[in-house]
């Protein structure tokens, strides 16, 4: 479908709407770009990151969540880096929780600190957690996290399902020459747990670009792969969309399988979503470059009206769509400092 560009008139200074007229109410937050993994998609080894000034406080994360709510977004994922190992999280997701017209929040997590943390974050209101979990073979995941335990993960969801972080969503990124065999596994868990796994066409950024690039799995192969072990499944969801996830079952399953194919079948079209980078940045779009500057403003003393006037500004301009089929890949920025 080709964008139309909407007149300016639609504009409301009450809303955050983009010149396409598409409502943009969902944000994610990267609580910071820190993390306790590597995972080969996500960073190199070495990845050094920034230093906690640099990165939003957690009075400046709490302001910033009310201008957000204030203009409509009611709808958070926390996610990092990995946002369990930010200091205070608990707190955060109590403040964040309680800021008025914030109606779900949930987190993206790697799920090695949720045994310990699960129950906590569950009384604090979040809502529900995303684990990323890319195999179910002990030394697969090591090679794919570099420093992972697979067992932790594991405590960690069926803590997160004991706690009542329902419904467990599972994210996996499929690595050729890494664990595309593991598939038919991951998604034989739907069979006797109420999951929904969903695995991500793996997307460029900076640093490990040539990974992403060259050992890309598609979700068509990956769908493939399943149906020839499991046998074919069926469209969940009356064939809609379940947030950016076109989601199938098995024969007789408990849960779901999704295909989250935002390269080979981007779902821009329907995009509701900003994303705030750890370092306070408002990003439009995660795979393009275009950012604007919140943090530095709300430092150097900008009113509320001021940022409000910059966040509704910036929406306006989100861009369409990504360009990863004429090869625009966003280089400022590693995954882990955007957040997915
Ligand atoms: N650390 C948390 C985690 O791993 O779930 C949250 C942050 S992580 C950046 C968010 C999601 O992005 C995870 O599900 C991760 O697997 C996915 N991801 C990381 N790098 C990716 C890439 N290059 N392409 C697609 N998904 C990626
Ligand atoms: Fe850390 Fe998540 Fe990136 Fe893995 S995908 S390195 S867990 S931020």
């Amino acid at each position: 479908m080709s964008p139309v560009n909407y007149p300016n008139r639609l504009y409301n200074p009450s809303m955050a709407i983009d010149r396409f007229g598409r409502n943009i109410h969902y944000l994610r937050i990267s609580l910071t770009d820190h993390c306790n993994l590597r995972c080969i998609y996500c960073m190199t080894e070495d990845q050094t990151f920034r230093p906690n000034p640099e990165l939003m406080q957690d009075d400046e994360i709490l302001l910033l969540t009310r201008l957000f709510a204030s203009l409509g977004f009611d709808k958070i994922r926390l996610t990092g880096g990995e946002p369990t190992v930010r200091a205070h999280v608990v707190d955060l997701v109590r403040g964040i929780v309680s800021t008025e017209g914030v109606r779900s929040v949930s987190m993206t997590t790697n799920g090695v600190l949720l045994k310990k943390l699960a129950q906590p974050l569950a009384d604090a209101g979040l809502h529900r957690v995303n684990v990323s979990i890319d195999t179910l073979d002990p030394e697969k995941f090591h090679r794919l996290t570099r420093w992972g335990k697979l067992q932790d993960v594991w405590d960690g969801i069926l803590a997160a399902e004991k706690a009542g972080l329902t419904p467990i969503k599972l994210n996996a990124v499929v690595v050729k020459g890494y664990n595309e065999e593991d598939v038919v596994d991951l998604a034989r868990l739907t069979v006797e747990h109420p999951w929904q796994i969903r695995f991500i066409e793996m997307m460029p950024f900076a640093d490990v670009t040539d990974v992403q690039t060259e050992q890309i799995i598609t979700a068509a192969q990956i769908q493939d792969r399943i149906e020839s072990k499991l046998g074919r499944m069926e469209a969940s969801n009356d064939g809609k969309l379940d947030g950016e996830a076109r989601v199938f079952h098995l024969p007789g399953a408990q849960g779901d399988v999704g295909f989250i194919s935002s390269v080979t079948h981007p779902f821009c079209s329907a995009c509701t979503r900003a994303r705030l980078t750890a370092d306070g940045r408002l990003r439009l779009c995660l795979l393009r470059e275009k950012e604007v500057d919140l943090l530095t403003p709300l430092r150097a003393g900008a009113s509320l009206d001021e940022l409000r006037q910059l966040l509704l500004d910036g929406v306006w301009q989100k861009p369409w769509g990504h360009g990863l089929a004429e090869g625009i890949i966003p280089l400022n920025r590693a995954m882990n400092e955007i957040g997915g």
